[in-house]
This record gives C-alpha cells, sequence and structure tokens, in this order.
C-alpha cells in the first residue's frame, strides 16, 4: 500500500526530482540504519571529554578526529596548524552574595567566563544592580569600586531562543569592559540561559585594551532570581575569587577530511562543525553534535558509493569557543591557495530535530536552493531561508564570498545546556542527532549536484 501511494506521488517529480528523492531516501536509510555518529559522540564525550583550545584534550580530539576520517574512508586527511589563544581556568572559584542587612552569606552558583583573568586574591565589594547597558549608563556615576552584576535576561517572547542569545550575549562578551570603563573591580551576569536550574553557564568574553581587565563570572539564574527579586530592598556585597589565567598561543589543529570530485576537483565544498568546547562540560551538543555529523555525512557517502562532482572538505575546526582562529586559518589558507569555495555549511547550533537551514548568500541563489524544499521536508526541513552560515565559516564569506549556511535544529533546549555542566552525552537523542545528519547530507548532495 505503501508503495503505490509512493507510486502515485512520483508523476508530480520531473526525472531528475525522482532520482534525488530515491538517493536522498537512500542516504537517509543508511544513515539511520548503519549511522555511528552517536557511538562517535558516546566517544569523544566520554573517553576525551572537554576539549578547550590549548588543551591536551584538544590534542586527543584532534588525533581522534583524524583517525576516525581516515576509518571511514576519507580519500584524505591532515592537519592543519593553527594559534589558538590558550585559557586555563585554575581551580577553586567561589562567589558569596552577603547581605549588608543580615550580613548572611549565600554560596553563588558560578562560573568564570572563558578569558577572563582570575581575581589573584578574594575581592570583596558592593553590588550594583543593573539590567542593561542603558541603566549603566544612567548608574555610570555609582558604578567605581563596585561588582557590577548585569541581569539581563532572555526575551521570552522570542520564538527563536539564537535570537534571545545574540540579544543579551553582549553583556558576557563585552560587560566586563563597559563596567571597567567606569571602574568596576569585577562583573558577575546572569547566565545567558532560560533553564530551570541553578547551574551557571560560561562562554567568551572580550576585553578592551583600553580599559582594565577584571574577573568575571556567571551565576545561575535561581540565584540569579533571587538577586532580582530582592534587589529593591537589599544591599549586598560580592566577595569572588577566581583564578584563571591566559597563557601565551599555542598550536592546535584544524581536521580536515577530503572526497574528490570527479568532474570539478579544485572546487570546494565545506561541511564541518566545531571540535573545541568549553572546559567543564562534555561538549555534546555544542558541538561534538556537528563534528559527528560532518564524519557521518563522509562515512554515509563512502558507504553509498558516492563520487562527488566537487571537493568536498569535511573540517572538524578548532577554537570556535574562545577565539575561531580555526576558521579565521581555513579560510585564510584557502585564500592564500586561490582556492574556489563554491560553498560551506556549518552545524553549530545543537543535536536537535531538524528544522531547517539558513543562507548567507545571494538572492538568486538562496531561490535556486529553495526549489530544493520539498525533497528535505521528508526528513524535517521546514524552512530554507535567509540568514547566517556558522562562526567558523564566517571568514571564508567575508575572505572568499562563499556562499554558507548554518543547520537549524529545534532551539528550545539548546540554551539550557548550553555552555554548561549539563551539555552531556546523555542530552542528545540518537534518533535527532541522526536525522541532522540526513538533512545535512541531503543538502551537501543537491548543493554538489547542482552547484550553486
Ligand atoms: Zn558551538
Amino acid at each position: 500500500m505503501k508503495k503505490i501511494i509512493f507510486l502515485l506521488l512520483l508523476p508530480l517529480l520531473s526525472k531528475s526530482q525522482q532520482d534525488d528523492a530515491a538517493f536522498i531516501k537512500k542516504i537517509s536509510n543508511e544513515i539511520l540504519q548503519n549511522g555511528q555518529a552517536y557511538q562517535q559522540l558516546k566517544y569523544l564525550t566520554k573517553n576525551i571529554g572537554g576539549r578547550l583550545a590549548g588543551s591536551p584534550s584538544y590534542n586527543k580530539a584532534a588525533q581522534w578526529g583524524l583517525e576516525t576520517f581516515k576509518k571511514v574512508g576519507a580519500d584524505n586527511a591532515f592537519l592543519q596548524e593553527c594559534l589558538v589563544p590558550h585559557w586555563i581556568r585554575g581551580k577553586g572559584d567561589y562567589a558569596y552574595l552577603i547581605s549588608e542587612k543580615s550580613k548572611n552569606k549565600k554560596a553563588l552558583s558560578m562560573t568564570a567566563i572563558g578569558n577572563s583573568i582570575g581575581s589573584k586574591k578574594e575581592i570583596t565589594a558592593p553590588l550594583i544592580f543593573i539590567e542593561n547597558y542603558a541603566d549603566l549608563e544612567a548608574k555610570r556615576e555609582e558604578v567605581k569600586g563596585k561588582i557590577v552584576y548585569y541581569n539581563a535576561a532572555f526575551n521570552a517572547t522570542n520564538i527563536r531562543t539564537f535570537k534571545s542569545y545574540g540579544e543579551t550575549g553582549t553583556y558576557r562578551v563585552n560587560g566586563p569592559s563597559r563596567a571597567a570603563k567606569y571602574g568596576a573591580v569585577g562583573v558577575v551576569i546572569r547566565s545567558l540561559t532560560e533553564g530551570t536550574d541553578n547551574v551557571p553557564h560560561t562562554g567568551t568574553l572580550h576585553y578592551n585594551d583600553s580599559f582594565p581587565t577584571i574577573p568575571a563570572i556567571a551565576i545561575g539564574l535561581e540565584d540569579a532570581d533571587f538577586i532580582a527579586a530582592n534587589a529593591k530592598n537589599e544591599h549586598w556585597k560580592i566577595s569572588m575569587k577566581t583564578h584563571g589565567k591566559m597563557l601565551p598561543d599555542t598550536i592546535n589543529h584544524n581536521v580536515i577530511a577530503e572526497l574528490k570530485g570527479t568532474e570539478f576537483p579544485d572546487e570546494y565544498i565545506t561541511v564541518g562543525g566545531h571540535l573545541d568546547s568549553w572546559d567543564l562540560c562534555e561538549g555534546a551538543h555544542d558541538d561534538g553534535a556537528g563534528v559527528v555529523q560532518t564524519i557521518e555525512i563522509l562515512r554515509t557517502f563512502k558507504a553509498l558509493g558516492y563520487q562527488p562532482k566537487h571537493t568536498i572538505r569535511f573540517v572538524l575546526f578548532a577554537n570556535e569557543e574562545n577565539g575561531t582562529r580555526g576558521g579565521a586559518k581555513y579560510a585564510e589558507e584557502a585564500k592564500a591557495k586561490n582556492e574556489k569555495h563554491i560553498f560551506a555549511l556549518e552545524s553549530d547550533a545543537g543535536g536537535f530535530t531538524p528544522r531547517g537551514f539558513t543562507f548567507g548568500m545571494s538572492k538568486e541563489k538562496l531561490e535556486k536552493v529553495q526549489e530544493w524544499l520539498s525533497l528535505l521536508k521528508p526528513y524535517g526541513t521546514e524552512s530554507l531561508e535567509a540568514g547566517g552560515g556558522g562562526a567558523d565559516i564566517g571568514a571564508l564569506a567575508k575572505l572568499l564570498g562563499t556562499p554558507v549556511a548554518g543547520f537549524i535544529p529545534d532551539s528550545q533546549r539548546y540554551f539550557d545546556i548550553h555552555h554548561a555542566t549539563t551539555d552531556t552525552f546523555e542530552s542528545v537523542n540518537k534518533r535527532e542527532l541522526l536525522l541532522g545528519a540526513v538533512n545535512m547530507a541531503a543538502l551537501i548532495y543537491l548543493v554538489d549536484k547542482y552547484g550553486l
């Protein structure tokens, strides 16, 4: 019966669309039945674990990536050296909230923000409650000698949580220097999450060289809500000690595999995710998922005997989290070698149920891509729309003008675990992870077949 329905639908499609639909179904069957991405993710997260740029575990992950690419049949697999920042957290960080009235001392659920300097010794200073930058500007005269607490919360009315992250991310990235400009001695932020637990979320910051560098931490939302609920009636001090340190730059590697193109071997399609993760978590969704999906696509093309027209590069990028130097290096080298890159796709939004892709490319190219929607729909893709690619392929778009795309899975749960200890292997669902690889592989196949 099912077969009859399938056959009845076929006449609506052109011959090449029928071929495409059939081949994408093959891709899907191969990945859902024989996919290894989930087991590989288990190895990466449990046997290697957190893998921040510059750490010994990053190097282990890079070796694992190289061997895995060879095992699944890459025509060619190699490491690409790049210099990366080397931040270490140190041990024994803590922070307390101390009531001026009762002298009660409450331990805060905290984590140092990545790239932040340590406090050297314990610092204790009055907390100043800041809602947003407008509030900071209004209170600029009161900031000196204090610890700025930014309470910028995700906008709950946004349906796409990446929008919220985009809106509040600046408090983590730039908030410390903006507070230091007015004499703050430390910064605490409400973690960039809508999670319902009290787990703190790290992430990167950028110090502005014009101002003093001050230590910065993020706290869990239960603690953040406690401060917000009582800020009007209470005065607090914060006492904190952190041990972060930026060591000299060190060498890491992008891990690259290729399937050689049969017709256009000198034209490249890139698909990738980033191999580094924050130190405090397993980096399963961010971005172990993108890594194993990338490897899965290569494995699947080999398993199906697919010989691409263009050379497909499968790239595990170094140092996305606190520098994006891996992506920069990949693009610089492509430019130096005068390579022609026709498309790049990144998976760095978690291993959740596929929803679609966003594209950074001309309107004409996007319209061409959008004609493929009906081919992708059976596998979960709902929309193909304008938007960005990803942090690691941003440099390709910038330096070479490469059309880019980002894989967009469902975003509702991503920021619950993003950059937190809760981003574990157990938080990834096998079918959701594999379906992501199916949609990505299908898109790569279509770009390879029809060009852009
Ligand atoms: Zn990421």
